[in-house]
């Protein structure tokens, strides 16, 4: 029986450590997030967002646009927190009404305030085994929750199955980074049962229940959901079959409470790595 990761336990540690970091600060870290139109999941996202940023005591503050809004007035409104020094990290919630070229505005936040790591400045450090300011928070989620179990990267065979800019591709080369020997699987990919069994680590990020089998996976392999999927009782479920894999992996994380809270955890470290990043410390 696999141990399982507890990304719940984790994500308390490391927000209880933040948390009395902040409380000694006389300034307190900043964090805005502009949210477009009112799409009821981007609305929920947005509202724990903020409760947990108010709970660690980061100021957090929420700007909503009408679902009419121009994309100059956005930009406008983005160049506006770029210039003020009160606000140490800009997120525009995901994804953005039709009209508006997501790719400009990811492009307008100051990589420097960029706390979802989304800007390519950020993306190409990565890509480049460079510095970006703060790393992406689903992926930097994963590689905290592996660094906890002790789980080695380096020489592993990795594969990472789905290429999202948020999660597949930046979690694959930091992986890489790490001396991981990586695949990326998608789509279009062939084969992918025999891709994923000489998998050591596997990371899922698809969003498709069951799409990971208890006869893709090796013996003691490591095994990682990041998909948030209704299963049919509408109980929340990865991508992988959770029961069957269990007896077969050396680690595995549950969904929900695996991957999940490790993102918004992220998202919290990162705001006061801005932070400090921006005061010179
Ligand atoms: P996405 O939804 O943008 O894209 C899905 C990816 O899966 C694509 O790259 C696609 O090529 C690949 N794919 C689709 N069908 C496939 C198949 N049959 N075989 C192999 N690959 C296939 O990706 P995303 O935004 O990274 O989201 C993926 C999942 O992760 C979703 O369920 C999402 O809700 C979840 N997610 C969870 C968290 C978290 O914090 N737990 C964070 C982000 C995303």
């Amino acid at each position: 029986m696999a141990q399982i990761i507890d990304g719940k336990l984790v994500s308390k540690k490391i927000l209880e450590n933040l948390s009395d970091e902040i409380l000694f600060l006389e300034k307190k870290p900043s964090l805005t997030v502009i949210i477009v139109g009112e799409d009821p999941a981007s609305k929920i996202y947005v509202n724990l967002k903020k409760k947990k940023a108010q709970e660690l005591g980061i100021h957090s503050n929420v700007i909503e646009m009408p679902e009419s809004v121009s994309q100059k007035e956005l930009l406008d409104k983005i160049e506006e927190l770029n210039n003020d020094d009160s606000v140490n990290a800009v997120l525009v919630q995901l994804p953005l009404p039709k009209h508006i070229d997501t790719k400009a505005v990811i492009e307008k936040i100051n990589p420097i305030k960029d706390v979802d790591c989304f800007h390519p400045y950020n993306m190409g450090q990565i890509a480049t085994n460079g510095k970006p300011y703060v790393y992406p928070c689903t992926p930097k989620g994963i590689i905290r929750l592996l660094e906890y179990y002790d789980i080695p990267i380096e020489g592993k065979n990795a594969v990472v199955i789905g290429r999202s800019n948020i999660v597949g591709r930046p979690v694959a080369q930091m992986l890489l980074n790490q001396n991981a020997t990586v695949t990326i699987c998608h789509s279009k990919t062939k084969n992918l049962d025999a891709i994923v069994k000489n998998a050591d680590i596997i990371i899922s990020a698809v969003g498709q229940k069951n799409l990971i089998k208890a006869d893709m996976v090796k013996d003691g392999a490591v095994v990682i959901d990041v998909g948030m999927n209704r299963a049919d009782d509408g109980k929340l479920c990865g991508d992988v079959d959770f029961y069957n894999v269990e007896k077969k992996a050396a680690f595995i994380t549950p969904v929900p409470g695996g991957v999940g809270p490790m993102t918004i955890c992220s998202l919290m470290q990162n705001t006061f790595d801005l932070y400090k990043i921006q005061n010179g410390s």
